[in-house]
């Protein structure tokens, strides 16, 4: 019996699992979990610590919750008194979560909160038990959920720990408390639509450059139409799995027949455009045929991490080329009214989009190269251009400690691999029993570990798992 249960990180896949866990129905005393997170993210995590109200979540209310009651987290809205508005701020859904996190741990005296990091871990092949080490303490366990979120933040241009740059830009009113001088921003994705908004709305900056590779916006979204997939679901996808394989053939047939029936405008796949500008009024005007692509994808993203376990190696870099880009697209949009403020703000001048982004200089300034050789300079730097998905570059003690103690390494796709049950596949070991990993870091295998939806489902999953096995 696996009775010693370790949750390492306390964000909605943690929060998740425990909550997946202790409503199973073998759940009873005789199990005891610790869960282990910095005391501040403890039961809300990265993504929706405390932090402006400007800052939004991306997926409309009554699509979102840890439940599978759709409406949980509106219900939540309102036994508060607050009016469930099509999006909320991230703030407040981590304070639902954090209420569901408390409301469990207050109803269990055998699940304990530790409220620092996890260093090391070391495993036991003869007795299949892992010790973890966190604050200098050691504990034996007989099962891990290893749900660390997404790795620390990308620095493309080298220039972590330069005065003036921001790596790091969240909680947004601590790290951009000084707005001193010309301000210009790395990413043009929904990073920096947080930091646009904020810098415009809280601290009324009046000039902002916003520099990028390829100058491309999220998408926007307006309304709450549902759909209906007939074609693309998990049954007719089965029918396709042979000798455990899938082939992206099959998958794209079955894609395309889903496109036709839903009458989707397969010409708004792909289009390019010279300016974010051109790219916002294109949305806005075609926003009822761009939401029902939106729609498709997120009834579809959670099949399509199914789908990723089944394909070869070589059928998974055709697809990372073939629908990643369109995914990407169209996966986390903007609501409408944020994208009518970005519209606004560069119309007036105060949003200066520069792309072709190419190199970064220090010389008590940031001197910003483009491809055309165009020269741009300013007086701070905000990185919003997201995590990286290599561990190698992730420079946390648990990484380093891993890779050395060989129990993980890194996935070609991004993440650690990671086998279809989601146990952790160790280099040295083979399937690590019991130790398992879900969310971004098991991206490799899973595809897409981020997002509130597909964490809600997967951790389903990885219970089941769990209890059948134990
Ligand atoms: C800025 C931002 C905005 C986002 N907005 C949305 C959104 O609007 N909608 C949406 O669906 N998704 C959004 N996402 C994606 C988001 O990451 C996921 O939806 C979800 O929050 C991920 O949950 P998680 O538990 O996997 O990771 P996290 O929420 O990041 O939680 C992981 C936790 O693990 C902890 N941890 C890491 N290492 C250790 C260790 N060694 N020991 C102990 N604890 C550890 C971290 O401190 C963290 O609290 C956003 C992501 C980011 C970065």
């Amino acid at each position: 019996m696996k009775k010693r249960i370790a949750i390492i990180g306390a964000g909605i896949g943690g929060t998740s699992i425990l909550r997946r866990l202790v409503e199973h129905e073998k759940f009873n005393t005789e199990y005891s979990v610790d869960i282990y997170d910095k005391e501040a993210l403890l039961g809300r995590g990265f993504a929706f610590k405390h932090d402006s109200k400007h800052l939004l979540i991306n997926t409309i209310t009554k699509e979102t919750s840890l439940k599978e009651d759709l409406n949980d987290y509106s219900k939540w809205l309102n036994s508060k008194g607050i009016e469930p508005s099509t999006h909320t701020s991230r703030d407040l859904f981590g304070e639902y979560v954090h209420h569901i996190f408390r409301d469990i741990l207050s109803n269990h005296k055998n699940i304990h909160a530790f409220g620092d990091f996890v260093d090391d871990i070391i495993y036991d092949p003869q007795n299949t038990t892992y010790s973890l080490k966190s604050a200098g303490v050691t504990r034996t366990y007989d099962t891990v959920f290893f749900v660390p979120g997404t790795l620390e933040y990308s620095d493309p241009y080298d220039l972590k720990g330069t005065k003036n740059f921001i790596h790091n830009p969240y909680p947004v009113p601590v790290k951009l408390e000084d707005t001193k001088g010309t301000i210009g921003i790395i990413g043009s994705g929904l990073s920096s639509i947080d930091i646009i908004r904020y810098l415009v709305l809280e601290k009324d900056i009046k000039k902002l450059y916003v520099f990028s590779r390829h100058g491309e916006l999220p998408a926007v979204r307006s309304g709450e139409n549902d759909l209906e997939l007939k074609y693309f679901i998990k049954e007719n996808i089965e029918k396709y799995i042979k000798n455990d394989h899938i082939s992206l053939g099959a998958v794209t047939r079955l894609f395309n027949k889903e496109l036709r029936y839903q009458n989707i405008d397969t010409d708004l796949f792909g289009v390019e455009f010279s300016h974010p500008k051109d790219q916002i009024e294109f949305n806005i005007k075609n926003i009822e045929a761009v939401t029902k692509i939106e729609l498709l994808i997120l009834k579809t993203e959670n099949l399509f991490t199914y789908i990723y376990m089944y394909l070869n190696q070589k059928d998974k870099t055709r697809y990372l080329k073939l629908y990643h880009p369109l995914i990407e697209q169209y996966h986390s949009p903007m609501p409408l009214h944020v994208a009518k403020g970005i519209l606004e703000w560069t119309l007036e001048g105060r949003l200066i989009f520069v792309d072709e982004m190419d190199s970064v200089e220090t010389d008590n300034k940031f001197i910003i190269k483009t491809q055309d050789g165009e020269t741009y300079e300013v007086d701070k730097l905000i990185n919003a251009t997201g995590p990286t998905q290599n561990i190698k570059e992730d420079s946390r003690p648990i990484f380093k400690n891993l890779l050395n103690r060989m129990l993980i390494t890194d996935s070609e796709f991004g993440g650690i691999p990671v086998s279809r049950n989601f146990e952790i596949i160790s280099p040295r070991h083979g399937v690590l029993p019991h130790f398992y990993a879900i969310g971004e870091i098991a991206r490799g295998t899973m595809y897409r570990g981020d997002g509130v939806a597909i964490l809600v489902h997967k951790s389903k999953e990885i219970i089941t798992h769990f209890y059948e096995t134990e």
